[in-house]
């Protein structure tokens, strides 16, 4: 018999995006994608000193060609792997959870929530899983035995048992839309913040208006620029502030996660979206699902654009749905997406420039312990090409700098600490400029202000 060699993978261990964050995903360099023999929304094993499984998404470009996989902190656990490590990466036959075993969790306000945060998770029994509760800490628990065994993915038909008890897991149409936010939240992006409120506020709020005029409010809205300028906490915000429901899908998820019934699942949610208008139906990453239909060579890509582009063209024009999507990459778009009646109003959303950045620094710091002498001004002056999303990762390495000062050594792991030496914790602009040192800019514009 012919010897099969399966394909296998180095990589090394990257931070994830912070909107990945509890996912279950790893994101791989295409091409990488294709060494494996694996597509976007797989199943994948990864071992370093242990070993687990993640779901694909692809690295945005500035992570290409270098060999990286982007994991979180909970897969990059489970995994047995820490940041700057080898991995192995191989193909994984995930089959469909039937029930599962969870451990004890770690925070009773999770047990509500639990089927709807872990729908579509792939795991194995062993991993730890950390699923968000609104308001609270997030709850922890191991995976147990799963039926049946080895990779299995948890969907709204696995049975979840939990400290004894059977439960059904529902699952939603789409995901959480993460804590409530508000315009304040939002820094440096005034403008474009007016802008996306003009176009989605007024139809939602005061259809009439529209009504009285003659005119078909928009329907879709497309907001690009680079990625993390914070496009996904626009939306969010947007609906958050007119009280619409919100509901948010992630593209290379809606192809792969409901393979074979991607359409129906977008009917389902446009129609859901309109019962329960006035809504926002957020598309985040939209050129994965709708890329130029020349360039596509899956059925499914091409058939779930069609459907697109039927559901939006169907919307009545005062249902009180409107349709925000973002991209990086407008120009991959179908064309046909970006016809009137459609996606017909875009906005960038671009890189902030020095005010932006103090703006964006003190929202990113404001629960943060502060010394007298942090320059926030000083520290947007010399954060040029950082977006929103750097400078949430500066201030969080500045915190644990910070933190590494004031509790050098093996003590940070061991029993509590006591409290007059928590309350004692102050970031300094040392910190801040000791995280420069590890914190890169991911976005560079030559036209930036
Ligand atoms: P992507 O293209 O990767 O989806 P995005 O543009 O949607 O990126 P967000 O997901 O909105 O970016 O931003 C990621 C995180 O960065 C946010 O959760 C927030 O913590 C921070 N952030 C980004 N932009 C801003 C901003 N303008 N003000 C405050 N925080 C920001």
């Amino acid at each position: 018999m012919p010897v099969v060699v399966e394909p296998v993978l180095q990589s090394k261990v990257t931070e994830a995006l912070a909107k990945d964050l509890g996912r279950g995903m790893a994101r791989l360099d295409p091409a990488d994608m294709a060494r494996l023999g694996v597509a976007i929304g797989d199943v994948v094993a990864i071992a370093g000193a242990r070993r687990t499984v993640a779901r694909l998404s692809p690295t945005y470009r500035a992570h290409r060609g270098q060999g990286r996989v982007l994991i979180d902190g909970v897969v990059r656990a489970n995994a047995g792997a820490a940041l700057g490590q080898d991995v192995e990466i191989r193909r994984a036959e995930a089959r469909r959870a039937d029930r599962v075993v969870l451990g004890p969790l770690s925070n009773a306000a999770g047990e509500r929530d639990l089927a709807r945060w872990l729908d579509g998770l792939p795991v194995v029994s062993g991993d730890r899983v950390r699923v968000g509760v609104l308001g609270c800490r997030p709850a922890e628990f191991t995976i147990g035995r799963t039926v049946p065994g080895g990779p299995v993915v948890i969907e709204t038909t696995t049975t979840l048992e939990l400290a004894g008890t059977a439960g059904d897991g529902r699952g939603p149409l789409a995901t959480a839309p993460g804590p409530p936010l508000s315009y304040e939240e939002i820094g440096g992006l005034r403008r474009e913040l007016d802008k996306v409120r003009e176009v989605v506020e007024l139809p939602l709020r005061h259809p009439e208006v529209f009504e009285r005029l003659g005119i078909d409010p928009p329907r879709g809205v497309l907001l690009h620029g680079p990625p993390g300028c914070g496009k996904t906490l626009i939306a969010r915000a947007v609906a958050h502030e007119t009280e619409a429901r919100f509901f948010s899908v992630n593209g290379p998820e809606i192809i792969h996660k409901y393979y074979g019934e991607s359409e129906a699942h977008l009917r389902e949610l446009f129609a859901e979206a309109a019962r329960q208008a006035p809504s926002i139906l957020f598309f985040d990453e939209i050129d994965a699902i709708a890329p130029r239909r020349e360039r596509v060579f899956g059925d499914v890509e091409k058939r779930v654009v069609s459907q697109l582009l039927t559901l939006m063209d169907g919307l009545a024009p005062r249902a009180g749905v409107i349709v925000l999507a973002a991209t990086n990459l407008p120009d991959a778009l179908d064309p046909a997406l970006r016809r009137p009646g459609r996606f017909d109003r875009e906005i960038r959303i671009s890189a902030p420039d020095r005010d932006g950045r103090e703006e964006i620094l003190s929202i990113q710091s404001r629960r943060m312990p502060l010394a007298g002498g942090v320059d926030l001004p000083r520290l947007a002056a010399i954060t040029r090409g950082f977006v929103g999303a750097d400078l949430a990762a500066l201030c969080r390495e500045a915190a644990m700098t910070c933190l590494r000062r004031a509790l050098p050594g093996p003590g940070l792991g061991a029993g509590r600490l006591p409290s007059e030496r928590v309350e004692a914790l102050e970031v300094r602009m040392d910190d801040f400029l000791a995280a420069l040192g590890d914190v890169k800019p991911r976005h560079r514009d030559r036209h930036e202000p």
